[in-house]
């Protein structure tokens, strides 16, 4: 399989709450963490422009207050996201420190999308931050989000969020790092038979009905928010790679223009949709 061709300077990677946490225990899986604040040091050290989407907040502030169900009611979501939001950052930011990086918190609504001068604003922040040589560590603001009808501040998910920076930032590609090595014609965990995709330029019907529902106990989305996050990074002439974050050191492989992943890339020559060929 041939290489890519990625020559990518300004990367933001989102990291699912499946990489961050241990399926079985829901404790944090510190190991996942490190590496990432080692690769992710280490690309900065390379001149890369690095700016991180992170979920976890729901299921950290469970872990923390000792919660095994999700609440269900919005205000007590609300506040266990609270409690987990500080405790992932106080993690990442002595991850990072530990070689030498410094982070940033950055907590958006869809206001950014809504009106013009807050773009602008959250823009010039990522800029001066970039230019600082910090890593801006980006969520969701779970705990003043709303979902109304009259004020929708809500992005709703961390993919379709970390899209909507990638386009703000104009980002060279998305990395979404999942627990699954790529997208599949049918999700593999009830169809062992379904093929994983090389490339996709072009997000239509066979695309959307491939993915299944939500897939883990903590991830929310499942592929279905993926597909809405590529779809907006095709429609901005923009890439994305999604791929396996069990182990973050994937990230140089795919730099490398390895052929990991699925690879969501604007139809250039392709014909047709490329399938991995084992
Ligand atoms: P994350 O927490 O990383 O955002 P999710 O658990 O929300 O991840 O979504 C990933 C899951 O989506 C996979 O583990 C898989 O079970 C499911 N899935 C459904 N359809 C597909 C598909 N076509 N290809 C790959 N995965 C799929």
């Amino acid at each position: 399989m041939n290489k890519r061709n990625l020559d990518a300077k300004r990367i933001v990677i989102k990291i699912g709450t499946s990489s961050l946490l241990y399926q079985d225990t829901s404790k944090l899986n510190l190991r996942s963490i490190e590496r990432l604040a080692f690769v992710l040091s280490d690309l900065k050290n390379q001149g890369k422009e690095v700016v991180l989407v992170s979920s976890g907040a729901i299921g950290v502030g469970m872990g923390r207050l000792g919660l095994s169900k999700r609440p269900d009611t919005i205000p007590a979501q609300q506040a266990v996201a609270s409690v987990g939001q500080g405790e992932l950052l106080g993690i990442y930011e002595r991850e990072f420190q530990h070689y030498g990086k410094s982070v940033a918190q950055m907590l958006l609504t869809r206001d950014v999308l809504v009106y013009p001068q807050s773009k602008k604003n959250v823009f010039n922040a990522f800029q001066e931050l970039l230019k600082m040589n910090v890593i801006p560590i980006v969520n969701e603001n779970d705990t003043v989000s709303v979902d109304e009808l009259d004020h929708k501040t809500k992005f709703g998910d961390n993919d379709q969020l970390s899209a909507i920076v990638a386009n703000l930032i104009d980002a060279d590609l998305l990395i979404m790092l999942s627990d699954i090595d790529g997208f599949y014609s049918g999700n593999p965990l009830s169809n062992p038979s379904a093929e994983l995709y090389h490339t996709i330029t072009n997000i239509d019907g066979s695309i959307i009905q491939a993915a299944g529902g939500v897939g883990t106990k903590f991830g929310t989305g499942g592929m279905v928010t993926k597909l809405k996050a590529a779809k907006r990074i095709l429609k901005n002439h923009q890439k994305m790679i999604l791929a396996n974050g069990k182990n973050p050191r994937i990230i140089y492989n795919i730099l490398a223009g390895d052929p990991v992943g699925t690879l969501f890339e604007p139809f250039l020559n392709q014909k047709k949709l490329s399938r991995k060929k084992d």
